[in-house]
């Protein structure tokens, strides 16, 4: 009798169809309306119109897009009305996401990070809460599976430079290294532990695989070449209208920063709009991109989507260069154009255009820092000399004379330059003229640092 009724609960489990693996029951997967082939990471509401000529041709190809501000654009003045400051924000996040759905991408989403006045991209960073935007931004990697990341260039250059622009360049390219790496951020890839598990996300990791990055700055010299160009001035098969055009209709959303040329824009016809759009300033010809790193092959200017297959690729992490060797006493230009060297190292991007020496534009009258590294590897404090050599009319304002770095430290040392007012009779807007700054120790150099600085009438805060 016991051994009928084994018998018995043994034909039950059989016929059980949970068990029989005849009906297995579905796990649930990533949700796939949210599934990118392309996320553009930018800082401001309205700096996706450094892309949308290319994003809506995107689209036209049946190409899904996810957009990523960094910041909701709560400073600066509102040209549509009253509200300021946080309530500028609200407005502007509205009238992002309008922009963005006039070329049919609905999926965005905003780090939280605030509007810094700066071209130093360490002071976005710091203001944006550098940790906890990269962990969002991660998390929304992995959650729009993207192909490609477009993403401002991080460096910095003569041009317009902001600080918030190269934070986005900085933070996308983190992202794009870390996003497929399990062990970052592991709680966001972590199964449920429970029904309604409120901790752990069940996200996949993810890695992308090209990103591509659009200047901020004047020298198209270096990045030619760099990365395939995609006409503005074809037409949009969806809409029988110019890249440009739709790039234009999408920017209208942006009353509040834009009111007085959208209104003036709405005066015209067609022909004065696209010579106004179209002349000096407005957009020319291509919207540019440059490489920044592919792990799928593809040649440096051929098209975006060059060799991307379906499907998920492993993780790769980035070859890491070595430090360069370095005397054991010497003096090298600090701060963000320091930060970059180390950042090129770090993400493979060793080939990533840069201007030597390092430059940036300021606005006259006005004051130029230099930050300096002073390292002393020996085992005793040294002392060091710096002097700076000027063009006429520039005045060391401090930072220059004798200092002492102690023993096995690194110091950090800071000439200020009072830059003198521009010639309002000057004709052409003036050449870039080079700064240096000469450390020596027991009469001996131990570095030179130069930087190339153009004065205009406005220019962004260093
Ligand atoms: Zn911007």
């Amino acid at each position: 009798m016991k051994r009928f009724a084994v018998l018995i609960v043994f034909f039950v489990l059989l016929c059980d169809p949970r068990l029989s693996g005849q009906e297995p029951k579905a796990l649930p997967q990533g949700d796939d309306r949210y599934k990118a082939d392309i996320l553009l990471v930018v800082a401001h509401p309205d700096d996706e119109g450094a892309a949308t000529p290319y994003l809506a041709r995107a689209v036209d190809e049946g190409k899904r897009v996810a957009v990523v501000y960094g910041t909701r654009g709560s400073s600066g003045a509102n040209e549509a009305g009253a509200e300021q400051a946080a309530a500028l924000g609200d407005i502007r996040e509205i009238e992002a996401r309008r922009a963005l759905e006039t070329l049919g991408i609905t999926n965005v989403w905003f780090l939280g990070g605030r509007d810094t006045a700066s071209q130093n991209v360490l002071q976005s960073l710091a203001n944006w809460g550098h940790g906890a935007a990269l962990e969002q931004l991660v998390r929304l990697v992995r959650l729009t599976r993207p192909e490609v990341i477009l993403t401002f260039l991080p460096g910095t250059f003569i041009g317009e430079d902001h600080g918030d622009h190269q934070a986005s360049g900085v933070l996308a390219t983190e992202a794009f290294d870390l996003a497929g790496d399990p062990a970052t951020f592991s709680e966001q890839v972590a199964a449920p532990m429970r029904r309604l598990e409120p901790f752990l996300e069940n996200l996949r990791p993810w890695q992308p695989k090209k990103i591509y990055y659009f200047p901020d700055a004047d020298r198209e010299d270096i990045f030619r070449g760099k990365g395939p160009q995609y006409s503005v001035m074809e037409i949009s098969k969806s809409a029988k209208q110019a890249y440009w055009r739709r790039a234009l209709e999408s920017f209208r959303a942006h009353q509040t920063q834009a009111k007085g040329f959208l209104d003036s824009i709405s005066k015209m016809d067609e022909a004065q709009i696209e010579k106004m759009v179209l002349s000096d300033g407005g957009w020319s010809d291509a919207l540019h991109f440059v490489l920044g790193r592919s792990l799928v092959g593809g040649s440096v200017t051929g098209e975006i989507f060059e060799d991307i297959a379906p499907g998920a690729i492993p993780f790769a992490r980035a070859d890491v260069s070595a430090e360069p060797a370095r005397p054991e006493l010497s003096a090298e230009l600090a701060g963000p154009w320091d930060f970059y060297a180390n950042f090129r190292r770090a993400h493979g991007l060793t080939n990533l255009a840069h201007p030597e020496p390092p430059e940036i534009a300021l606005q006259a009258p006005g004051t130029l820092v230099i930050p300096l590294w002073l390292r002393n590897a020996t085992t005793k404090a040294r002392e060091v000399a710096l002097s700076v050599t000027l063009p006429e009319g520039w005045k060391v304002q401090s930072g220059e004379g004798h200092f002492s770095v102690a023993a096995k430290e690194t110091a950090a040392a800071r000439v200020e330059i009072n830059l003198p007012a521009l010639d309002e009779k000057a004709s052409k807007k003036p050449e870039p003229q080079e700064v240096t700054v000469h450390a020596v120790s027991n009469g001996k150099s131990i570095g030179e640092v130069k930087l190339r600085v153009e004065l205009r009438k406005r220019a962004l805060p260093q």
